[in-house]
């Protein structure tokens, strides 16, 4: 079932998850137990995330190196496979620009039709590690917006051969990323919504946000994406913060802010427990206020700290 009709169908709040394919010699094991876990709370929908090769240099026998592409995590669409087989859940792989040609993505995009997977989430994907910017694919898309354009190109039976002519229709439910905070290049909030609605515009159906632990953020993004004429879902993404590491990179790295409380109880903690229950209770609140605010989703980046995001579901469901 497509996203849209979930949230379309639910009389309440629904529950959905993210996770990350494990790193490449890892099993897929700790990912189902984390699942497992989680299941209990009938998440409508798991999000699998996509990430892009890297270049790294190799040492040579001779001394010298070599410049080869690895791929830390991948396996997104076999485990979306994996995990609407195990938990008959609809299960979301992340889509990107970075590092693939149109053709490759035209490719994916029929793999995932194949399979019966009919929700992508479309994303640019950040710049490479060894990169200051991003940098498209030579035959590739620069922006999410030229990926959601291909997708419903894709929608339409049109692909990229013009020979092709009445070719199967793909039915993708698309999803684009949204930034509460604003997205780091852009220059003000009012730019990154207008793009972010010129995904809309295209046919994507909703936005899922960035992450935020303060839901004034979220509650504002709301009311300025109605003023730019945005009225499709927009799902809040909710991670624990759970160490005092955390209160500098998680700014760092996706352009949130943490909130003087957090950060003050966070600072306060002397061990992994300490942590763990700071971040379980400010997530607890946010939900709680987000569940006030009869939010369509709360959409859970569980990553590490799978039994944080149950202990604040236990209490709220
Ligand atoms: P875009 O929508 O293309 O926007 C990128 C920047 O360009 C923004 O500043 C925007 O304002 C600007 N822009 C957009 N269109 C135009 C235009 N036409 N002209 C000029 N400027 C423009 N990354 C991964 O690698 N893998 C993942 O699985 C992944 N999952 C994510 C899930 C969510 C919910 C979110 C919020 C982010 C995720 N990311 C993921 C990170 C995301 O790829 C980065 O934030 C990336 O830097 C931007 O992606 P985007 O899709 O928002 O890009």
């Amino acid at each position: 079932m497509k996203v849209i009709e979930h949230l379309a169908q639910a009389k309440e709040t629904i529950i959905s998850l993210e996770v990350l394919p494990p790193t490449k010699g890892k099993g897929i094991e700790s990912l189902n137990k984390n699942l497992d876990l989680l299941m209990e709370f009938k998440p409508a929908f798991v999000n699998v995330t996509y990430h892009r090769a890297e270049q790294v240099f190799k040492k040579r026998n001779d001394g010298s190196f070599e410049r080869v592409e690895i791929r830390k995590r991948p396996g997104t669409v076999g485990i979306c496979a994996a995990i609407m087989n195990r938990y008959k859940v609809e299960a979301i792989p992340h889509l990107i620009c970075g590092g693939f040609s149109k053709e490759e993505t035209e490719n994916a995009l029929i793999d995932l039709h194949f399979l019966g997977l009919n929700n992508v989430l479309a994303l640019r994907g950040d710049a490479a590690a060894n990169e200051k910017f991003f940098n498209p694919h030579p035959h590739g898309h620069r922006y999410a917006e030229d990926l959601v354009r291909q997708v419903m190109e894709l929608n339409r039976g049109h692909y990229l051969e013009d020979e092709i002519m009445d070719g199967i229709k793909t039915d993708f439910c698309v999803g684009v990323a949204g930034y509460p905070e604003k997205h780091f290049e852009s220059p003000n909030m009012d730019v990154d919504v207008d793009f972010t609605k010129r995904k809309i515009d295209l046919g994507a159906d909703y936005v899922t946000t960035q992450m935020f632990f303060n839901n004034e953020h979220y509650f504002n993004y709301l009311k300025r994406c109605k003023e730019h004429g945005m009225n499709v879902p927009i799902l809040p993404g909710l991670k624990p913060l759970t160490t005092k590491g955390q209160l500098t990179i998680l700014p760092k790295i996706f352009n949130v802010e943490v909130p003087v409380e957090l950060c003050n109880e966070m600072n306060k903690t002397k061990n992994d427990a300490d942590g763990d229950k700071v971040g379980t209770e400010w997530l607890l609140a946010q939900c709680k206020d987000l569940l006030k605010n009869k939010v369509p989703v709360l959409h859970f980046y569980t990553l590490g700290k799978p039994q944080v995001v149950y202990n604040v579901l236990k209490e709220l469901f």
